[in-house]
């Protein structure tokens, strides 16, 4: 079971038990067969038995622990709301570079800081609760669900029925193997939002979206910070200039780089834990108050019995689905990071609105339909959608790329905020927009306008006769549909342009 606590104390702490898993709650007693029985009451699972049951299915959720999933109580929420209050130390501390004068000495109050995360996250549990479940008439049980064959599963000892399943049971944080781990303690995503002081010294280890937005988010606080990642460059999915620019931002924030580094043992010494870190044949020992892990995710399998549903999975790549999200048995589907490549929120929630519509109502969607952009929430953002060059060059698909950088936007040079860039890639000889690359501040919102341009088939022409408010960001993307424009501009078009106005200002 996953460690994602609810602390005992506290008015927001209190609220977001009634909400998402309250004292003394007794399951349903179940009808005799569910249209769409759903394990796993995260993003994914929420989204189905809501949608679901709203049309008028019977429908039964599972829960094991707290409604919500890991989004609301140990991911997104909670570490939005620390990111949040870190930028604003970071710009506290270059307020004179903005014409503020603030005392020398600014003071993280670290308690303060979670308190305000846990209020944050009692708010928006409300969208989560049990009570909002049940007005939809969703029947809520909170339990191990486990499979007792192709069309029945059981909850503490009840046996439910149904016709159609989802499995979106979720996942949970890899455990490095490195000797003495373990025994010295360390913090993941599912304790580190229960911490109260913060350490003083941090290791993260791991330089993927969680290691990089909590490494720069704990630095920002005060945490003397080193960053361990076992390739040459963070977020090895993105483009190598993305990644450099947040090698550089880290270098700025005073975070201790250490690319190509092995954490490779790991011992107590008192309050202390000292790490051995291996960079090719050079071994150095850092010593620490608190270790956190970011290296990957695996998807929650164990304990479903999925042999007696007959549903094929697999320890790393989760349930293994085809394009519809149907597993090897046609009544069970399933959704959310239990089987996908891309874990983020808003793909559990686009996966279960496929299981919904196919599932149900015998629709046909496909998940290889879907244009799923990402977001990695440093500073600078660094946000993605589409394909990556690499990926459009094995797929034989020419490129072409047009690249703003944002020192050359007005609003990124008001902001004084000039880091990064907007890359869009093209296919060659056209404007089809195959994929984009953005990275400045406010990178997660600009890409979703070229999420939509690609989603509703509009290319670089349209998107550069689209007027952008000025001065924002996402003039960005328009300079780089300009950039477009003008490469149409071929030297015949040219001459033909330069004689049509000489001729305009012949003598009549
Ligand atoms: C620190 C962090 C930050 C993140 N930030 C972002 C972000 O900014 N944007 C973004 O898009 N994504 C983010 N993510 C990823 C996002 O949280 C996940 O992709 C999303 O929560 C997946 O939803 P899900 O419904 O598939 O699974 P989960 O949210 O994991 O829910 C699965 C549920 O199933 C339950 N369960 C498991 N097994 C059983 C069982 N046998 N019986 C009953 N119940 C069971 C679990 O208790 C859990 O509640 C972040 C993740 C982390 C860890």
């Amino acid at each position: 079971m996953t460690a994602a606590r609810l602390l005992p104390d506290g008015v927001p702490e209190r609220e977001r038990r009634e909400n998402v898993h309250p004292d003394g709650w007794r399951n349903p007693v179940p009808v005799g067969c569910y249209n769409l029985a759903v394990i796993g009451a995260g993003t994914a699972g929420l989204v189905a038995a809501h949608a679901a049951a709203t049309l008028g299915a019977k429908v039964a959720l599972i829960e094991r622990h707290l409604l919500g999933g890991d989004c609301l109580n140990v991911g997104c929420v909670p570490s939005k709301s620390i990111i949040r209050t870190s930028r604003l130390y970071a710009d506290m501390h270059r307020a004179t570079q903005y014409g503020a004068r603030i005392p020398s000495d600014i003071r993280v109050d670290f308690a303060a800081v979670m308190q305000r995360m846990r209020g944050i996250r009692a708010r928006i549990s409300r969208a989560d609760s049990v009570r909002r479940l049940t007005e939809a008439n969703v029947d809520v049980f909170f339990g191990e669900a486990c499979f007792t064959g192709t069309e029945a599963l059981t909850v503490d000892g009840t046996t439910l029925r149904f016709k159609k399943a989802m499995i979106a049971t979720g996942s949970r944080p890899d455990t490095p193997s490195i000797p003495g781990l373990v025994e010295a303690g360390y913090l993941t995503n599912e304790n580190v939002f229960d911490l109260t002081e913060l350490p003083r010294r941090l290791l993260v280890i791991g330089g993927g979206p969680l290691g990089c937005e909590l490494a720069q988010a704990f630095s920002r606080f005060g945490s003397k910070t080193i960053i361990a990642q076992n390739w040459p460059l963070f977020l090895p999915r993105e483009e190598r200039d993305a990644a450099q620019i947040l090698s550089d931002a880290f270098a700025r924030d005073g975070i201790e780089v250490r690319l190509n580094t092995r954490a490779v043992n790991v011992r107590s010494d008192g309050g202390q834990k000292l790490v051995d870190l291996v960079i090719e044949d050079h071994k150095s020992t850092v010593v620490v108050d608190a270790i956190l892990t970011g290296t990957g995710r695996v998807p929650n399998v164990d304990g479903l019995n999925l042999e007696a549903a007959g549903v094929d999975y697999d320890q790393t790549d989760g349930i293994r689905v085809d394009d519809f999200l149907r597993t090897s048995n046609s009544r069970i589907y399933a959704a959310g990071d239990a089987c996908l490549e891309h874990k983020f929120t808003h793909t559990a929630d686009a996966s279960a609105r496929i299981v919904v519509r196919n599932a149900l109502f015998l629709g046909r969607e496909r998940l290889s339909a879907l244009t799923i952009p990402w977001c990695t929430y440093t500073d600078p953002e660094i946000a993605h959608v589409g394909l990556y060059v690499k990926q459009a060059h094995a797929k034989g698909i020419s490129v072409k790329t047009f690249t703003i950088p944002m020192h050359e936007v007005d609003r990124a040079i008001t902001d004084s905020e000039e880091a990064g860039f907007v890359k869009i890639h093209v296919k060659e000889g056209s404007d089809r927009i195959l994929g984009a690359t953005i990275v400045a501040r406010h990178a997660g919102e600009m890409i979703n306008e070229v999420t939509l341009a690609m989603e509703a088939g509009v290319g670089l022409r349209t998107l550069a006769r689209v007027i952008h408010a000025y001065p924002t960001g996402s003039d960005a993307i328009k300079k780089a549909a300009d950039a477009y424009s003008r490469t149409r501009l071929t030297p015949l078009l040219s001459e033909i342009m330069h004689r049509w106005f000489r001729w305009r200002r012949r003598d009549d």
